[in-house]
């Protein structure tokens, strides 16, 4: 199935930089087939929009390919691309008529007028508003609005139609019914459709694929049923649908350990892998207590009108359960897991996390924090106690109640992204220093694994070539690390 003729467009190492210099979108690899439901989903300013402007061709992409059929479409203006964008707000003509409305396109194409009562009929019946011609655009309906929109966006028969939160302006109800509609249109009319929402249920409603993003880097790729029953990371698990996180560790095969209990899964990773575990509220069996592998508390119990919404508070966490029955705040209950309602989702402990101590704290300055190999001077106390104010003098420092804080010696775990490290040959000039263990190329950068004396692991993206047994250091910049106290 996953054959090339099948693929519509396809975006290879897309980059868009804007002309205030920021770059928005880095490096996209994004593959569209013919006739999909595609729905690109993610928080608001993560470059949706962007994306299907560059495939409308209202902006242009900075570097990369922009490919339809096979052919690269990157300098086509809009007019000449086989694609049509239903936008945000309809922009529709206020002052013309529904029929001249549609017609609008076919008649700067030179259509005879024949043709262009034909057509207009034809889409009119495909939106349901057969008979509206006449009607001006101001007595319709925000939902009839929608469809005339969707109408002149076919009436020039696309290949493909992009359609930008198309659905958002309308009321609960419309919308819903709209979903409906469009769907049925996506199979009648046997195109492409790429939709852009920032509503999970509407994407996993509409999609045959769904794309999950943010910043501008796509997150998962998968149909509607992939990305909700195994996320790939916790971004995706966190993103679509509610769901209770947990972290733990693996402690045997197929089983995990986390709120204090062993529980069976059908994932397996090796003993002591740390992990986060995905359940869905949906997930969680509520029994007798005394009974289950976890005990807790009832502190909430709401009905949502098809089910209830409990919140079960255990020693360690608070979990949230969808199920039929109602339960009294108060009371004692028993938790239960199958083994297939717990997704894992391993925790990369290869990539770059490393433990390390409190060691000394100089107001004004930061923190000065001893690892193994390195350590790391300056650090921001706020970068690792949120909220906490410093005292004039001395080295204390203050939570946001006023209490002191009493730091000596706590663990802080440090954490960068390979990408933001940078190798150099002068063993100085960086925070640690080892010998390039292994590399592999990634097209345009270099994974490499750098080996440090007491044989930990550090793991550097760098665009320069280096060659196994390099003595390099390892340069990142003190506000790319990210700290948390463990
Ligand atoms: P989304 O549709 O996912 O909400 P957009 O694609 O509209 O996101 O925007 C992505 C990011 O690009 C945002 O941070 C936005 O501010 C920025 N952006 C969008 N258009 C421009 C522009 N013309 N110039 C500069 N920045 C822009
Ligand atoms: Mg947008």
């Amino acid at each position: 199935m996953d054959n090339k003729k099948d693929t519509l467009i396809e975006l290879k190492h897309v980059k868009k930089v804007f002309k205030d210099g920021v770059t928005i979108i880095e490096d996209l690899n994004l593959e569209i087939k013919k006739g999909e439901f595609v729905t690109l989903l993610g928080p608001s300013g993560c470059g949706k929009t962007t994306i299907l402007r560059m495939i409308g061709g209202f902006e242009k992409i900075s570097a990369g390919e922009l490919l339809l059929n096979g052919k690269d479409i990157s300098n086509l203006p809009p007019n000449e691309r086989p694609i049509n964008t239903v936008f945000q707000k309809y922009a529709l003509f206020p002052h013309l008529n529904v029929y001249d409305n549609i017609a609008f396109g076919l008649k700067i194409k030179g259509a005879d007028k024949k043709t262009q009562d034909e057509k207009v009929k034809k889409v009119l019946e495909m939106v349901d508003l057969e008979g509206f011609e006449k009607r001006s655009i101001s007595t319709l309906s925000g939902g009839q609005q929608q469809r005339i929109a969707i109408a002149r966006a076919i009436v020039n028969e696309p290949e493909v139609l992009l359609l930008d939160e198309s659905l958002s302006a309308l009321d609960a109800k419309m919308r819903k019914e709209m979903q409906i509609e469009l769907k049925e249109m996506h199979k009648k009319l046997g195109i492409t459709f790429i939709f852009v929402t920032h509503d999970q249920e509407e994407a996993l409603t509409m999609s045959d694929k769904v794309v999950v993003m943010s910043d501008g880097e796509i997150q998962q790729i998968g149909t509607p049923e992939d990305i909700y029953n195994e996320p790939k990371n916790l971004f995706v698990a966190d993103f679509i649908g509610e769901s209770n996180i947990f972290k733990g560790k693996m402690v045997g095969k197929k089983k995990v350990q986390f709120d204090g209990a062993v529980f069976e899964c059908v994932d397996d990773y090796p003993v002591d892998t740390v992990i986060d575990a995905v359940v869905r509220p949906e997930d969680v069996e509520i029994t007798e207590a005394g009974k289950g592998r976890i005990q807790g508390e009832v502190i909430a119990c709401d009905f949502k009108g098809i089910f209830y919404v409990t919140a079960v508070k255990t020693d360690r966490a608070e979990i949230e359960i969808h199920n039929l029955k109602s339960f009294k705040i108060g009371e004692k209950v028993g938790l239960d897991l199958a083994p297939d309602s717990i997704h894992i989702i391993p925790y990369d402990t290869t990539i770059n996390h490393y433990e390390g101590t409190l060691e000394s704290y100089i107001v004004g300055k930061g923190f000065l924090v001893k690892f193994e190999d390195f350590e790391l001077s300056d650090v921001p106390a706020a970068r690792i106690f949120a909220n906490c104010t410093e005292k004039e003098e001395g080295t204390s420092l203050l939570d946001a109640a006023g209490k002191e804080i009493s730091w000596e010696g706590r663990k802080v775990v440090a954490s960068f992204k390979p990408e933001d490290a940078k190798l150099s040959d002068d063993a100085e000039a960086g925070f640690v220093a080892g010998d390039i263990n292994s590399f592999i190329f990634m097209d345009n950068y270099y994974h490499y694994r750098v080996r440090s004396e007491s044989e930990e692991e550090y793991i550097v993206n760098d665009e320069y070539l280096w060659n196994s047994g390099d003595h390099v250091s390892i340069s990142v910049p003190l506000e790319k690390f990210q700290f948390e106290l463990s």
